[in-house]
């Protein structure tokens, strides 16, 4: 399999603390790939890395199949926008922009014009940066981010502080780059639910090591996991579904009963709780939330030790 981007046993030590510990990610031209991990997780000291910010204490990383030495000139098929976006408090958007691009090499004027219009920051003429919503500013670092035309997008936590609209504007806009420009996205987070909106990949990090590497699809699988069901009578249902053949479920303190196997059988239990004088209440296939699954896989706060 080609990737794009992929990482090899990257660790990362600060004195005796390993915030990475042979740390591989594997990611597909295409992509959303959502970091996810809570604060301290070593999610930012991995971007760091793969953005060419920071060295490794040993591992490897490789981008377009090349290893970083081999980067010269490519650099700007690479847009970050990791901690401080580098913007300039008293400039408009478009000198921002306008700076970033010459940065680059690019001279022409109407570059910086059409970066903003990507990321809907068109209208704000002489308004200082400065002066910006963190919103604006979030997007303003990402037009800055996009200049050069980059494949690849390493953002590190975009819609931390951000307002619901805001949020839902970066969502959007980085959809849509990844629809119509095909650029490839790394996006880190400790807001689950929200990451599990945007992105085709995850990447679960914990305590500085890959938990897991799961693409949306599986993911989904493994979270549409039960069936949930209320009666009338949770002791009778229990016998019932032992009568039938069901052995992995749970009784909750609620009432409800939950089901972890044969989600296709509603109708069967329904009928059959029926049969034996049970009414059924409540029934239904219930998703678990990104949050819970992640829960279960790294333990109660995130298993995280710096928390
Ligand atoms: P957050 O969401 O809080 O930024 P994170 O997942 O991005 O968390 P990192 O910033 O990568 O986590 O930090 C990972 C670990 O490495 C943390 O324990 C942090 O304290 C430690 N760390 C990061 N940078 C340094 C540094 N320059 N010196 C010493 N320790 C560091």
């Amino acid at each position: 399999m080609d990737y794009i981007l992929s990482t090899n046993n990257l660790t990362k030590r600060y004195g005796k603390q390993n915030a990475l510990d042979n740390v591989s990610i594997h990611i597909k031209k295409g992509d959303i790939y959502g970091l996810i991990g809570k604060n301290g997780a070593g999610k930012t000291t991995l971007l760091r890395i793969i953005s060419g910010l920071a060295d490794a204490t040993s591992g490897e990383y490789s981008v377009f199949g090349r290893n970083p030495q081999e980067m010269k000139g490519l650099q700007s098929r690479i847009g970050v926008l990791v901690e401080n976006p580098g913007i300039y408090p008293d400039m408009t958007a478009y000198q921002n922009v306008r700076t970033k691009c010459l940065a680059l090499g690019i001279r022409d004027k109407n570059v910086p014009n059409e970066l903003l219009k990507l990321v809907n920051l068109s209208y704000t003429g002489k308004k200082p940066a400065g002066k910006f919503s963190l919103g604006m500013r979030q997007r303003l670092g990402m037009a800055m981010a996009l200049a050069g035309n980059p494949d690849i997008v390493i953002l590190d936590e975009p819609i931390n502080g951000l307002d619901p609209e805001g949020i839902i504007e970066v969502r959007e806009m980085i959809i849509k780059l990844n629809h119509e420009l095909g650029i490839t996205f790394i996006i880190s987070s400790h807001i689950l639910e929200e990451l599990s909106k945007t992105a085709t990949v995850f990447g679960i990090i914990n305590n500085g090591a890959m938990v897991e590497e799961i693409t949306a699809e599986k993911l989904a699988e493994k979270c549409e996991s039960r069936i949930e069901l209320m009666t009338d009578d949770a002791a009778k249902a229990c016998t019932v579904l032992e009568e039938m053949g069901f052995t992995n479920y749970k009784v909750l303190e609620n009432g409800f009963i939950n089901i972890y196997e044969q989600l296709e059988r509603t109708g069967d239990i329904t009928m059959e709780l029926a049969l034996k004088g049970v009414r059924t209440t409540h029934i239904s296939i219930a998703n678990k939330s990104l949050e819970e699954y992640y829960v279960e896989l790294v333990g109660g706060n995130g298993g995280n030790k710096n928390a």
